[in-house]
């Protein structure tokens, strides 16, 4: 396994929390051993955002909107 960026070596490695997509989030993915990019087995079969997961801590949205519509 080559990366796709600088063709460097990548390692097979378990990634957990991609991008702070998901804290219960662990895959199986690869990690390039000299610019550190990541493929994991999701990002290879589908990019879909996952919008309707967890919401990621970076953000300062309120955690209940449904109060939101009285
Ligand atoms: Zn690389």
């Amino acid at each position: 396994m080559t990366c796709t960026r600088c063709d460097g070596l990548m390692v097979s490695e378990w990634i957990c929390d991609l991008q702070g997509m998901s804290s219960d989030l662990c895959a199986e993915g690869y990690r390039c051993l000299l610019c550190g990019n990541i493929i994991d087995r999701t990002i290879l079969e589908n990019r879909r955002p996952s919008t309707n997961a967890t919401e990621p801590l970076t953000g300062s949205s309120p955690y209940m909107p449904r109060l939101v519509a009285a």
